[in-house]
C-alpha cells in the first residue's frame, strides 16, 4: 500500500516514441501531464534522464513536493524483472537489461514500481476509463503487437509467474504464419498493425490490386512502405483490399477475445490501441463476433467498449502500481 501520509505517485507510460508522465493523486486524478520524445536511439541513460526532467516538471507544475510522493509506477513496453525493475527485454526501444528501477530509486529516493505497459494500462482503465469499476475486466491492445491485462477485484491478475495477459501469442491456427515468440499461427501475427500492413502489401501486388485506390495513392504519397494505420485509413475510405485485410483481422481478433472471454468470464472487455481509432469500422464486426463465438452464457454478459482516453488509464495504472502490488513468490 501507499506510505502512510504520501497522498500522491507519479505514473509514466515509457513508448516507443514518447515518455508521458503525470502526478496523480490518491482517487486517480492527474494533477500535471509532462510529454517528452523517448529517443531510445541515444541509449537508455539518456531516456531515463528525460523522464526524471518529466518528474520534476509535473512535479513542480502541480506543486507536489517530492516528499510526498509515495512512489513512481512505470509501465513498460517489454518484459520487466518485478523484483528490481529492471527491463529484461524491450525490443521496441532496444533495451536489454536496462536497471531501470534502480536509475530512478537512486535519482529520487523512492520506491519504483516496473510492470508491463499493458498491465500498467489495464489497471487505469480500470480505474479511471472505459473499464471503470468492472468486476473482471480484460484489456486488450492492438498496436505494433497484441497484449492484453487482466484485472480481477481490483487487482492486476499476473499469473503464476508475471506473464498472464499474453493473448497476442493464443494459437489461432495451427498451420498459421510463424510469429515472433518461435511459434505460428499467434494471435497477432493476424491482427496486429504491421501484419496487417503486410499483407495488405502482398494483396495491392496480387490480381485484385489493381482495385486498391485509396491504398495505392497513401503508398505513392508516403514514398515508404505501409503501416498499419496506412491500411485502417484506407479501410475507412472505402478501399475494397484495405477493407478485405482489415476485416480478416478483426476477424481473428474478435475469436481470439472471443476464446478469453469463454476462459475468464469478464463483465467488460476494452479494447485499446492504435486500432481503436478505427472506430465503428472496428467495433460493430468485433463485438459482433465476440458475441457470436465466445460461450453463449458468457457472451450474453459481457459489455465490448473502445478506450476513451488511453493515455491518461496508461499513466493513472502506473501510478497506481504501488497500491495493488503483490510480490511474485519466486
Ligand atoms: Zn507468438
Amino acid at each position: 500500500m501507499a506510505q502512510k501520509g504520501k497522498k500522491y505517485a507519479v505514473g509514466i507510460d515509457l513508448g516507443g516514441t514518447k515518455i508521458a508522465v503525470g502526478m496523480v493523486d490518491e482517487a486517480g486524478h492527474i494533477l500535471s501531464q509532462a510529454r517528452r520524445p523517448t529517443g531510445a536511439e541515444e541509449g537508455y541513460r539518456a531516456v531515463i534522464g528525460r523522464m526524471a526532467d518529466a518528474i520534476r516538471a509535473v512535479a513542480e507544475d502541480s506543486a507536489v513536493s517530492l516528499s510526498e510522493v509515495s512512489s513512481i509506477g512505470v509501465g513498460v513496453p517489454g518484459t520487466p524483472d518485478f523484483s528490481d525493475g529492471t527491463v529484461i527485454f524491450a525490443p521496441n526501444i532496444g533495451w536489454r537489461d536496462v536497471p531501470l528501477g534502480r536509475l530512478l530509486r537512486e535519482e529520487f529516493g523512492l520506491p519504483v514500481y516496473v510492470d508491463y505497459d499493458t498491465n500498467a494500462a489495464a489497471l487505469g482503465e480500470y480505474m479511471v476509463g472505459a473499464g471503470k469499476g468492472a468486476r473482471v475486466l480484460l484489456f486488450v491492445t492492438v498496436g505494433t503487437g497484441v497484449g492484453a491485462g487482466i484485472v480481477f477485484a481490483g487487482k492486476l491478475f499476473r499469473g503464476a509467474t508475471g506473464i498472464a495477459g499474453e493473448i497476442g501469442h493464443m494459437v489461432m491456427d495451427k498451420d498459421g504464419p510463424p510469429c515472433t515468440c518461435g511459434n505460428i499461427g499467434c494471435l497477432q501475427m493476424f491482427s496486429k498493425g504491421p501484419a496487417l500492413a503486410d499483407r495488405a502489401a502482398q494483396a495491392i501486388e496480387g490480381e485484385e490490386g489493381s482495385r486498391s485506390t485509396v491504398l495505392r495513392e497513401l503508398l505513392r504519397a508516403q514514398g515508404g512502405g505501409l503501416t498499419g494505420e496506412m491500411v485502417i485509413k484506407a479501410a475507412r475510405e472505402g478501399d475494397p483490399i484495405a477493407r478485405k485485410v482489415f476485416e480478416e483481422g478483426v476477424l481473428y481478433l474478435g475469436l481470439g477475445i472471443a476464446n478469453a472471454v469463454s476462459l475468464l468470464n469478464p463483465d467488460v472487455v476494452v479494447v485499446g490501441g492504435g486500432i481503436a481509432k478505427a472506430g465503428d469500422l472496428l467495433f460493430k464486426s468485433l463485438v459482433k463476433t465476440v458475441k457470436e463465438r465466445a460461450y453463449p452464457m458468457a457472451a450474453e454478459c459481457v459489455d465490448i467498449r473502445l478506450s476513451m482516453n488511453s493515455e491518461e488509464a496508461a499513466i493513472v495504472g502506473a501510478a497506481m502500481l504501488e497500491a495493488t502490488w503483490e510480490p511474485l513468490k519466486p
